[in-house]
């Protein structure tokens, strides 16, 4: 199952050049596109004459050539059919569970996820009458009890966030399958770490903004799944993508494509950062959180599913004990150390630093903050790579000392 090399699968996938011989990609701007014979129109609406029959192009909202090569490389990157790129992470996740969910289903997720998606699942999609049970994702007998026949999807963080939990991919789809049922994963903390398709998931889904794109400049997201799946999401009459019509800009595809070339150099030094951070944490007796600490409840299960040479990311969750703690430790990481930037979001090339419990998981009410681990003191900590590792460290270890007394 650890079989899965994604840059292999990048290599292999078809490059596109510019016009005039460029060796970046051209970006297709337009809105619409000329059909050659007046006849064919019908057909290519129907979706029986697109560019891949042989067709051609109708209107930017259902293809557009740009954003067609980012899905390419990003399907050959999960391993998946196919992908479909849309304009926010958000976008891509809402759009992907009310494809697959109608008014009265049910859906099983962990209460590990982002505050966003949480929210969505949590007040939203009941005034649309989908409901759903939040489990512990690591405890398969809660994930088992909590399906009913109801349920249509498990959905689940690869690693959550900002627990830094691991999800049991393979185990959650076997439980999936059996049920019939499709398992939805967010894999946006762990690209190329992880390849949750190869794992067994059914759909695969992206915020973008993250570590992909790399550089904090543009928002975006995707969809990964079977080639079935993406055409229902780009269905004329029912496509979730089609009609609520979040659509990814050109020029945003051209940003992101360029970036992932560079993505599994990014992801090693985040990761060589990362493993770093926590060890000289850890030796210091701050309470710290990273995957690849042996003291990591899931740290076997990391290890075993991550694909060879990635290590296990830049994330680190510190638990400064108070929220008052948390916010006198960001400070002098930022304003006295220049260690970080006091932000919410992570894959930036630099440091970025937020007290979970008040910001990206504020959406959360504190009751389901403490079932999941989110204590209030909880600083997440997603480590860019600038400056050598050397002097990060230093800065880590006079800032850590400064506040936490340890
Ligand atoms: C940021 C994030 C999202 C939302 O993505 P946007 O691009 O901001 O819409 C979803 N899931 C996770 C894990 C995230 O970190």
């Amino acid at each position: 199952m650890k079989s899965y090399n994604p840059e292999q699968a990048l290599l292999k996938a078809r490059r596109e050049f510019g016009e005039h011989g460029g060796v970046a990609p051209s970006i297709s701007r337009s809105a619409t596109f000329t059909v050659m014979h007046p006849r064919t129109m019908p057909e290519i609406f129907s979706g029986l004459k697109g560019p891949e029959q042989g067709g051609c192009f109708l209107y930017s909202r259902h293809f557009n050539p740009t954003v067609d090569v980012l899905s390419r490389y990003l399907a050959a990157m999960e391993g998946t059919e196919a992908a479909i790129c849309t304009a926010s992470g958000m976008s891509a996740i809402s759009c992907a569970i009310l494809q697959i969910c109608k008014s009265k289903d049910h859906i099983v997720a962990s209460q590990g996820i982002y505050g966003g998606t949480h929210a969505l699942l949590e007040s939203l999609l009941p005034q649309m009458d989908i409901r759903t049970t939040f489990v512990d994702i690591t405890d398969p007998g809660a994930v088992k009890e909590a399906i009913t026949d109801k349920t249509k999807i498990i959905y689940t963080e690869t690693m959550g966030n900002p627990t830094l939990s691991i999800a049991d991919i393979p185990a959650l789809a076997d439980e999936a399958h059996k049920q019939g049922i499709k398992l939805v994963v967010d894999n946006t903390f762990s690209p190329l770490i992880f390849t949750p398709k190869a794992l067994g998931a059914d759909v695969v889904v992206y915020s973008l903004t993250k570590y992909i794109n790399g550089a904090s400049d543009l928002i975006a997201g995707a969809i990964c799944g079977d080639r079935s799946f993406i055409q229902e999401l780009m269905d004329l009459h029912t496509g979730r993508v089609m009609l609520l019509g979040p659509t990814m800009d050109p020029r945003v595809a051209f940003d992101v494509a360029q970036r992932i070339p560079h993505l599994p150099i990014r992801m090693r030094e985040h990761s060589r950062r990362g493993i770093a951070m926590a060890e000289m944490l850890k030796e210091m007796k701050v309470k710290v959180t990273y995957p690849g600490l042996p003291d990591h409840p899931q740290f076997e299960l990391s290890t075993n599913l991550g694909n060879e040479g990635y290590g296990l990311g830049g994330i680190l969750a510190l638990d400064c004990g108070s929220r008052e703690k948390a916010e006198e430790l960001m400070e002098v990481l930022q304003n006295e150390e220049s260690f970080g930037m006091i932000a919410v979001s992570l894959g930036y090339f630099d440091t970025l630093i937020s007290c979970s419990g008040s910001s990206t998981s504020s959406e959360i009410d504190i009751e389901d903050q403490q079932k999941m681990g989110l204590s209030p003191g909880l600083l997440r900590i997603a480590l860019g790579y600038t400056g050598d590792l050397r002097t990060r460290l230093d800065q880590m270890k006079r800032a850590v000392k400064k506040v936490l007394s340890v």
